[in-house]
């Protein structure tokens, strides 16, 4: 199992990014990926993917969404292990230093 963080990042990739058509091993990590990602976190990303499309994931600089440019209060909602919901915009957040570290480990 990978982080939830890191499996939403990878799925999100996969889902809006431009890289090879549908294939049999590319339906199965899809799968894979899903399996690590909480049924409720799911959920709230197909909904925020539908309203903000490609930028539905983004990293939180600094305290301020870099989707909508807003800065978080001190307490940001927490959706899933490591990934937030922004307070103005709802798209989903998460450090990208923490991200980094998955990406690594
Ligand atoms: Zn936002």
């Amino acid at each position: 199992m990978i982080a939830p963080l890191a499996a939403l990042i990878r799925y999100h990739e996969m889902k809006c990014g431009t890289e090879g058509s549908v294939s049999p091993s590319r339906a199965s990590e899809e799968f894979r990926l899903l399996q690590s990602i909480p049924p409720e976190l799911q959920k709230r990303y197909l909904r925020v993917q539908k309203r903000h499309s490609i930028s539905a994931v983004v990293p939180v600089e600094r305290g301020v969404c870099t989707g909508c440019h807003m800065r978080q209060p001190p307490m940001v909602t927490e959706v899933a292990e490591e990934v937030y919901e922004c307070q103005h915009c709802s798209r989903l957040l998460y450090d990208p230093d923490v991200a980094y570290e998955h990406s690594v480990g």
